[in-house]
């Protein structure tokens, strides 16, 4: 079975993780969000793909949300001594991530080719790709002026009131042939819990990504972000509101509600369901909250088995697989705290 999952980072990484643990069937495509991309240092960051590739690596710091288990701040600490106190901190390893993207990019490779590369070598088996090989730079839009991604998110800690989203490059962008392939053959096309404007968006502001995800045969199930009017992390709920929407779960339906066949709204939220099923779309109660490795795996699980569901000709859904360590997140982290 093909799966293909639409993710930003943590909630994206999380679930894309339980579909690798829950299923042996599944073939899996992770197109994951770049408009949070910066520089550093002259280093190339790439804050999604390395949360996804190093979550399915098992190598993820699971406090931070960002980040690799284990690791130190050494270069930090030189920084420091230097007078330097950079507000977006990389660890002595993730370093080693960044310093090896930038060479190989300088050397000619694409993104995609770079990414292959990295998760190859750290043994994650899954597909990831870049949204795009192209620059695409979200710029936020705030009563306190405009501000590239990172420093809104890390440094001013997503506090400003926002009041529009801006996907610089965008427009030009290319989507991946390779994307384009694996939505168009799906048996399963999954959005992620991830933030809606400044994870799931600009992947479908490639052009051409949006209709692919139209003209998709598979069915399309979106986990909700949103629990009880709230995010499990970051501002993905304040943004709702700074942007004119509700902060709800079946707003967040309403938003993917053109090409969504289902829905997987929380247990917390069972009293939308009337509403979105109104939308035409199908839905799933279930507990969303991924606290740990058996909650990751039963949800993709879940997820797939409704897939099914939905589907004319059914593919026997999943079956769970034994459960299997991992590292368990003791508190919702955010990359704000970096
Ligand atoms: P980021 O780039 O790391 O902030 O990550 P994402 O774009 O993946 O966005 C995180 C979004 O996923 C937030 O809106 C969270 O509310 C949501 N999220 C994170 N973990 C979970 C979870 O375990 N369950 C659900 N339902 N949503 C989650």
């Amino acid at each position: 079975m093909n799966v293909v999952v639409f993710a930003g980072g943590v909630g994206g990484a999380k679930l894309a993780d339980g579909m690798t643990r829950s299923t042996d069937d599944a073939s899996l495509t992770i197109i994951v969000n770049t408009a949070d991309d910066f520089e550093l240092y002259g280093l190339y960051i790439s804050p999604d793909l390395d949360t996804v590739m190093y979550t399915l690596a098992g190598i993820a710091n699971p406090e931070t949300g960002w980040g690799i288990a284990g690791d130190t701040f050494q270069n930090f600490e030189m920084l420091a001594r230097y007078g330097v106190s950079p507000w977006f901190r990389i660890g002595d390893r993730d370093m080693a991530t960044h310093l090896l993207r930038t060479q190989m990019l300088r050397n000619g490779a694409t993104l995609a080719e770079v990414t292959h590369t990295l998760s190859r070598r750290l043994g994650v088996k899954a597909r990831i790709l870049p949204m795009t090989n192209d620059r695409v730079r979200t710029v936020v839009d705030t009563d306190e002026g405009l501000y590239a991604f990172q420093e809104y998110f890390v440094k001013l800690k997503w506090q400003p009131e926002v009041r529009s989203l801006i996907y610089e490059g965008a427009e030009e962008a290319e989507p991946l042939p390779d994307a384009l392939r694996a939505i168009e053959t799906a048996d399963t096309i999954v959005i992620a819990p991830s933030n809606l404007y400044l994870s799931i968006d600009p992947i479908l502001a490639i052009p051409g990504m949006r209709d692919a995800v139209m003209n998709a045969s598979a069915p399309i199930i979106a986990v909700t972000p949103i629990i009880a009017g709230e995010a499990v992390k970051g501002p993905a709920a304040k943004l709702m509101r700074e942007l004119g929407s509700e902060a709800s779960a079946a707003a967040v339906a309403q938003h993917y509600a053109e090409f969504l066949n289902g829905f997987v709204l929380d247990e917390r939220d069972a009293e939308f369901q009337p509403r979105i099923e109104a939308m035409g779309i199908g839905v799933l109660l279930a507990d969303t909250l991924m606290r740990d490795a058996d909650d990751r795996a039963r949800l993709a699980c879940e997820v797939i088995t409704f897939a099914d569901r939905l589907r004319p000709e059914k593919m026997g859904g999943c079956k769970l697989n034994a459960p299997t360590p991992a590292q368990s997140p003791s508190s919702q982290p955010t990359h704000a705290d970096r």
